[in-house]
């Protein structure tokens, strides 16, 4: 593309990023050097970006672009609210533009932030200029047009960017007597991180981690980047079960989004919470590791002992088939018993195809697991035909 047929400059955004950037870069070093800042402003800091970052993790994206859940009209007004306060544009303008994102993902004409196009487009530059992969088309999209809290806050989308960004730190600076620390910390400060983390999300979380579920796109699972995203970083499993409430789906893995949508289930404020059946996710994760093993042993071609690896292989991939075809006949007679509509014949072929469907489950995991050895023993046995 040459400097001439470069798309026109979106200057909305360019601006809003300037005048937001700048007072960072050069007001606050100068601020903080000469005067100092409350404690107060710091924690109002911390809570507007978790309330305006998780506004746009639980709302713009996994309830509006993703309808992982139901929420009651109270929380969808707080997450419309305190997601426009994070300048990421309406919800309507957003979940539209990442669906798009996830249709075509990595396509370099198609997907609004590809990453194929490197990690300062996917990062920022993509907002900066209006490029065609970001036209949008809102037909598709019923669920959106017809949500009032949706639509209202799309009309009125300046005010809700404008008034709380506004009114909340400088009335909280006046109260606490620190205006300018206020103003800065909490108003500047709190967007500009607030946007990199978001951002972080298309640019490094498509760049930088491992693909425990799939490599048909260039998304990543990395912890680190899930701490300063509200669980966001579990994007290689997102990528393959976006319909999934959850991003971080071990216990230990940090996914604040996902506890608050459940806490507030528990408060009547979110229901019909999706989650992905745990046979699907160690499908994907045994497809992964039967992938890699092939990889691998390509890799090592002309090594004196492929021959045997490779047919050990093959018998892993023929039993991971046997496992899908035990699984496809279990749901097609779970299908067949509800038609039946014999109550307590299907109540007991329920049960039993519960418990069918939780020893498919363990033969899966038991397969991962011993793919993963595999690898490893792989690994150490073809040590000597790595390329020096
Ligand atoms: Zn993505
Ligand atoms: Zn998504």
């Amino acid at each position: 593309m040459t400097q001439q047929d470069r798309p026109p400059i979106n200057w909305p955004a360019t601006l809003m990023f300037i005048m937001t950037t700048l007072p960072v870069l050069f007001v606050l070093p100068w601020y903080l050097w000469e005067f100092e800042v409350s404690a107060a402003a710091w924690i109002a800091a911390g809570l507007l970006w978790m309330a305006t970052g998780m506004a746009i993790t639980a709302g713009y994206h996994r309830l509006w672009a993703h309808k992982a859940y139901k929420a009651h009209p109270i929380a969808k007004w707080a997450l419309a609210i305190f997601g426009g306060m994070a300048l990421q544009n309406s919800i309507l303008i957003w979940a539209t533009g990442h669906r798009s994102h996830h249709r075509h993902v990595d396509h370099k004409d198609k997907d609004p932030y590809s990453a194929e196009r490197g990690f300062w487009f996917s990062h920022m530059g993509w907002m900066i200029r209006k490029y065609p992969s970001s036209d949008l088309d809102y037909n598709g999209m019923p669920d959106l047009v017809n949500d009032r809290v949706v639509m209202t806050q799309h009309r009125h989308y300046l005010w809700f960017a404008l008034v709380p960004n506004f009114a909340i730190p400088m009335g909280l600076g006046l109260a606490f007597g620190d205006f300018w620390g206020f103003v800065l910390i909490a108003g500047f400060l709190r967007i500009v991180v607030s946007h990199h983390a978001t951002f972080f999300i298309n640019s490094l979380a498509h760049m930088w981690g491992r693909q425990p579920y799939t490599t048909a796109n260039s998304a990543r699972d990395n912890d680190l980047l899930a701490l300063f995203t509200w669980g966001e970083g579990y994007h290689n499993y997102h990528h393959i079960f976006q319909y999934d409430y959850r991003n971080g789906i071990r216990w230990w893995q940090f996914d604040p989004t996902k506890w608050s949508i459940w806490g507030m289930s528990k408060l009547g404020l979110t229901s019909e919470l999706k989650r992905v059946p745990e046979i699907k996710i160690e499908q994907a994760r045994v497809n992964r590791e039967l992938e890699r093993m092939n990889e691998a042993l390509q890799a090592r071609e002309s090594h004196s002992l492929i021959g045997e690896w490779r047919h050990q292989i093959d018998t892993e991939w023929v039993h991971f088939k046997d496992t899908l075809a035990q699984w496809a006949d279990l749901q097609k007679s779970r299908i067949e018993a509800a038609r039946e509509q014999v109550q307590e014949t299907w109540e007991h072929s329920d049960i039993k195809s519960r418990i069918d469907a939780i020893d498919i489950e363990k033969a899966l995991r038991q397969q991962r697991m011993r793919l993963r050895t595999l690898y490893r023993e792989f690994e150490l046995a073809t040590a000597d035909a790595r390329p020096a």
